[in-house]
């Protein structure tokens, strides 16, 4: 050995950590992932809808969505994996998104989706009617808390139909996903150290030279990579690297539903994911006929900015509130006298776009603020990572010149500089998990 212990430590073994693990090992490189948990996947991975859908608001954000598709659809050629039915799967159900005021009739997306050759169908009233046989075709907006006595009022105009995009769907078990990449990642030859929580952040020579451990543990590596999820902000705070970011993050609380499908969304029969911002929720299939649905962050629900080491698990009003929203639009939806609820943290960046950078600490990387939308992207940003991290090291000036990647399934490239840690705002951003 050369005084180091390995040639990059990965902190966080969620699903984005383990595939930036992976493809580092792929690419020769000897890799410690580090997780402070027991086990790949159990940060808030875990509590991931996994929903995996092309439409968001920016060219990049598109052409990425459409991309990790073929990632999925090909998970076990993907990872060479030996026993492709010990893996997660993936349902290629596609994407259903109504169209509304509130997401400009989807006009914006759409013209991205033509720009970037991505496919679409319209969905017009009475197909999605046939598609979605108790469907309401009122409107609902603007979303508003139960105690507004026009809650659940429709405002007297309809909605103009939908888009579906057929490259989209969900993976049936995001922690296993995760564990699928770490299992890939130490047949590649990479090292996993579960119960090892990352305290320290060394540094040598104005560089950064590896991690201390809680317990004492110095491990040595020229380069780190912070993938810590909602920690993220914790894990830049302790390398000193957040005065040099223009975007920030922080941890915000979130509730998932979990009630029984209404007619045409049950797994068994198809169903597709479904966003529905009319309504300002998404929901998507679950196994036993069930729905998993979520928010899409309405204005008049307060934002739970959260300390991710002290925040309430427990399911307040929110989850039924999401419910009842749904129920809107799908009036047979079942509420249950308790709903049954996931709660978890989304990782989210100033303007709701990932970053995916350097830092100013030579040797120091970040793959953060995920913001809720980027489970799907794991696999993908893992590559780009390897790329941006080993042109980094060669001596590239990615602040100067922000390196590109191509996208090998779309043919398309994009340039790293959209996920940069000091770009400005992004004004396209939905500032929601849409992205
Ligand atoms: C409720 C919910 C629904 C979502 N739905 C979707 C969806 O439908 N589609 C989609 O694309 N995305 C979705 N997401 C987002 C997606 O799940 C996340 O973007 C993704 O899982 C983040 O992966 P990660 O590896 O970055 O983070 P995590 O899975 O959080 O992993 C980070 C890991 O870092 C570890 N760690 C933290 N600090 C330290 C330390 N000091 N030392 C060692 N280890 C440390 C943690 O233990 C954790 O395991 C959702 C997220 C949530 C919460």
């Amino acid at each position: 050995m050369d005084g180091t212990d390995y040639d990059a430590i990965v902190i966080g073994a969620g699903v984005i950590g383990a595939a930036t693990a992976l493809s580092l090992a792929w690419r020769g490189h000897r890799v410690l992932g580090l997780d402070r948990l027991p086990a790949a996947g159990y940060g808030s991975t875990s509590g991931s809808c996994a929903i995996v859908r092309p439409f968001y608001s920016t060219h990049e954000g598109v052409a990425m969505g459409w991309e990790c598709h073929f990632y999925w659809d090909d998970w076990a050629g993907y990872l060479d994996a030996p026993d492709a039915g010990a893996l997660t799967r993936y349902i290629a159900c596609g994407n259903t998104v109504v169209r509304c005021s509130k997401n400009n009739y989807l006009k914006h997306i759409l013209k991205i989706m033509d720009e970037v050759g991505c496919p679409y169908e319209e969905v017009p009233p009475e197909a999605l009617r046939a598609r979605l046989p108790t469907v309401s075709l009122d409107s609902y907006m603007p979303a508003r808390r139960p105690d507004d006595p026009e809650f659940g009022a429709p405002n007297g105009e309809a909605i103009p139909g939908a888009v579906f995009f057929p490259t989209g769907g969900y993976v049936t078990d995001p922690q296993r996903a995760a564990r699928d990449l770490q299992e890939a990642a130490e047949r590649a030859g990479a090292a996993f150290r579960f119960n090892a929580e990352v305290a320290e952040i060394l540094r040598t020579d104005g560089r950064c030279a590896g991690v201390r451990l809680a317990d004492g543990v110095t491990l040595r590596a020229p380069v780190v990579v912070n993938v810590a999820g909602p920690h993220s902000h914790k894990v830049n705070v302790m390398a000193g690297v957040e005065e040099g970011m223009n975007i920030k993050t922080r941890a915000l609380r979130h509730e998932v539903a979990h009630v029984p499908a209404p007619h045409g969304l049950e797994q068994s029969k198809g169903g597709t994911h479904f966003s529905d911002a009319d309504t300002a929720t998404y929901c998507r299939p679950e196994s036993g006929d069930h729905i998993l649905i979520g928010s899409e962050d309405p204005d008049c629900d307060p934002r739970d900015w959260v300390d991710p080491d002290d925040f309430n698990r427990d399911p307040t009003e929110q989850s039924r509130i999401q419910v009842m929203r749904l129920a809107q639009r799908f009036p047979d939806i079942g509420i249950p006298a308790r709903v049954r609820t996931v709660v978890d943290l989304y990782d989210v960046s100033d303007d709701w776009l990932p970053i995916y950078d350097r830092s100013d600490l030579p040797g120091f990387y970040m793959a953060v603020g995920s913001s809720g939308n980027q489970f799907k992207t794991a696999p993908l940003v893992g590559e780009m990572m390897a790329h941006l991290i080993e042109a980094c090291e060669s001596g590239h000036d990615h602040d100067a010149e922000p390196v590109d990647f191509h996208l090998r399934h779309v043919d398309r490239t994009i340039g790293m500089g959209f996920c940069s840690r000091r770009r400005e705002i992004n004004p396209n951003s939905s500032f929601s998990v849409v992205g």
